[in-house]
């Protein structure tokens, strides 16, 4: 049994005061709610501070990038030990938004994430096809190439951390959502890819999120697809109520359909 997971990607947003705000009311509206895993990444400003109100609750703390070297002359990155140690436990690689305005290409994701299992942080890989790629029907081969690419070194003995996050990049920030068919035939793509590299038991366990213009008013359709294990959550996150009946519809919809 897959247990869901929605995580909050609050991007570039978020003052320290704003963050403290955004996180306390999280912590009244989900405190005490249990059968899901709920992740906030707030920038790397926020960390400390949202750790710190979120001590003691169930709302668990996330990085949105680290670099893969554990220390050094890397003027501007943060490491993977930095984020264990301010409390992270989970952290976002491969964001599109990092791929397309940053740089990071294939190998960089998998540098990223194979410094976030060596320090026990919870890897969301984000893998997701533009529209020119879906247009050209190139979907599928995009997917594979970037879990290839991402996903070539992981020993075997981490691979039940690591969660997915299927974002096609159209999606992402736009209001336009894939449908709930799209998004579950690209989960069920990813899931057996998993399937037939790393073995059947680790297609069946592994979580996958979507991610796209989630909403309060989207959530459940996408959510009661059987290969949709969670989201992540971009613009709808920095909304406290909104972000908290997304979690909801993740346990109705995955309650239901155990
Ligand atoms: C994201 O940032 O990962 C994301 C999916 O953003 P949005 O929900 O705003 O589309």
């Amino acid at each position: 049994m897959r247990k869901p997971i929605v995580a909050g990607n609050w991007k570039c947003h978020t003052t320290t005061n704003e963050a403290t705000a955004l996180a306390q009311a999280l912590r009244q509206r989900l405190d005490g709610l249990e059968g899901a895993e709920i992740v906030v990444c707030p920038p790397f400003t926020g960390l400390a501070t949202v750790g710190h109100v979120l001590r003691g609750s169930r709302i668990g703390l996330g990085a949105q990038d680290v670099f893969w070297e554990p220390r050094g002359a890397f003027t501007g990155e943060v490491s993977a030990p930095m984020l264990a140690d301010v409390g992270c436990r989970y952290v976002i690689i491969g964001h599109s938004e990092r791929r397309t305005h940053f740089g990071d290409t294939d190998q960089i994701v998998q540098r990223k994430l194979t410094a976030a299992l060596r320090h026990a942080l919870t890897p969301i890989v984000c893998i997701g096809e533009t529209l020119a790629e879906r247009e050209g029907n190139q979907t599928f081969a995009v997917l594979q190439r970037q879990l290839e690419g991402a996903l070539r070194e992981v020993p075997a003995a981490d691979r039940e951390r690591v969660i997915i996050a299927y974002e096609p990049v159209w999606a992402i920030g736009t209001g336009r959502n894939a449908t709930p068919d799209q998004a579950q035939e690209a989960h069920a793509f990813i899931r057996q890819w998993i399937a037939k590299q790393w073995g059947a038991d680790a297609g069946d366990s592994l979580r996958i999120q979507y991610g796209g213009s989630v909403t309060a008013a989207n959530a459940a359709s996408l959510l009661q697809q059987p290969d949709v294990d969670g989201a992540l959550v971009g613009g709808a996150s920095l909304n406290a109520d909104a972000f908290s009946a997304i979690v909801k519809a993740a346990l109705e919809t995955k309650t239901v359909n155990r």
